[in-house]
């Protein structure tokens, strides 16, 4: 992008729109070209060798490294304002690969009760068999962290807000807690995007992200990021994608992720209006028990949530009068928001944690982990308010 003033960083939304792309350069193409090769050519052996060997500038093989998703690599990077990112095919292999680099057998992770439940089932199921200890603390009191925490704590990792019960986490304060030791700070900044939180900002070491969500935008793809330190990213790039996940990014999936970053923006907004109209309409309401949002005035983490994001972001959870039936009795009722798993796109989803994302969790683990049986999660699409107004009046009149 040509520079528009010297010495101004251009804004968010020009940044997710041209970082790092000349439209002037080559073809003159608008949008960046989608990079469709495996392999890539050497002109000599000579070649060949000091491109394996890092002397030589230029791509190899494309599990290590793409054009297209090199451009997308960037522009996460800056828009998080981390040093490096790395793309992958998906959020869960954004997490695995960056966790096989980091840990080794006897190493300890500490992370926070409220998981998304792969993530949960990958740490518990996958890394404890492999003889990594995992260790959950609630970090919404950063001192249950310092208590836990010693030089065998290699990774703290967290999500802020927690999917799917909304508890938010003192970025700065955790991490500062994990420095001390020696720890590395690992956020999902999936449900806020960079465009309402950037952890590295605020102290976090590592980004990882479900691009499958808001980056992309119209859930026609699954995708991850992980932002982070260069060297650290290039050993995840040459160990833990190339040896141990080989989750790598399609370049054509790479291309729908920076076509999505371009309203990225404007997105955000639409989703948290949106959220911010469902989560007071369900609270006026008597059936409601109780509306987890940070957007709310009765939210218990208001401070911190005004500290430390945007805007209040697009998730809604909230639990009905009458538990886990009148749970199922509204989404079963919803007729313009969608059933489905997942968040982050133009379509309103609503799904029932207990049956769906977090049925890994054993009912002992939801309740110790603080998800309720009866909790209903809604992503906040793109339509009018009111027809999503409309909608949930009416499935909340059916339970
Ligand atoms: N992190 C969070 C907070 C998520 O909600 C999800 C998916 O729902 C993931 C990670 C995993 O992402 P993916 O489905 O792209 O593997």
């Amino acid at each position: 992008m040509a520079e528009l003033q010297p010495l101004r960083k251009p804004g968010f939304a020009t940044r997710a729109i041209h970082h790092a792309y000349d439209a002037y350069a080559g073809e003159g193409a608008l949008n960046p070209p989608i990079y469709l090769s495996s392999t890539y050519t050497f002109p000599t052996v000579e070649d060949g060798s000091a491109r394996f060997a890092g002397e030589q500038a230029g791509y190899v093989y494309s599990r290590v490294g793409n054009p297209t998703t090199a451009l997308l690599e960037q522009r996460i990077a800056d828009l998080e304002n981390g040093e490096a990112a790395l793309v992958t095919a998906s959020g869960m292999g954004a997490t695995t690969s960056l966790m096989w680099t980091l840990l080794q057998p006897g190493d300890e992770v500490i992370a926070d009760k409220t998981l998304y439940g792969c993530t949960f089932g990958f740490f518990n199921h996958g890394l404890a068999k492999f003889g990594v200890k995992i260790t959950h603390v609630d970090m919404t009191e950063p001192a249950t962290l310092e208590r836990a925490i010693s030089g065998a704590t290699k990774v703290v990792f967290f999500e802020s807000p927690a999917n799917p019960n909304m508890r938010l986490i003192d970025i700065a304060a955790i991490s500062a807690i994990a420095h001390r030791y020696g720890a590395k700070v690992v956020v999902d900044n999936t449900y806020c995007t960079p465009y309402l939180q950037r952890p590295i900002e605020l102290g976090a070491d590592y980004v990882v992200h479900s691009a499958t969500k808001y980056l992309g935008g119209h859930g026609d793809l699954i995708a991850g990021a992980i932002v982070g330190p260069k060297e650290s990213l290039d050993q995840v790039r040459f160990y833990g994608i190339k040896d141990m996940t080989g989750a790598v990014l399609s370049s054509q999936d790479a291309f729908l992720i920076l076509r999505g970053l371009k309203t990225l923006s404007l997105r955000m907004h639409r989703h948290c209006e949106n959220a911010q109209g469902i989560a007071e309409f369900l609270a006026a309401e008597a059936k409601v028990e109780i509306v987890h949002f940070p957007g709310l005035t009765t939210f218990p983490q208001l401070e911190l949530a005004r500290r430390q994001m945007k805007l209040p972001g697009g998730m809604v959870a909230f639990e009905l009068k009458g538990g886990i039936e009148a749970g199922r009795r509204f989404m079963n009722a919803l007729q313009l928001i969608t059933r489905a798993v997942s968040l982050g796109d133009a379509e309103s989803l609503a799904q029932h944690p207990a049956s769906m994302t977090h049925s890994f969790y054993t009912p002992e683990e939801r309740a110790a982990h603080m998800i309720s049986e009866g909790l209903v999660r809604i992503s906040a699409g793109l339509e009018d308010l009111e027809d999503l107004l409309i909608d949930v009046d009416q499935a909340l009149q059916a339970t």
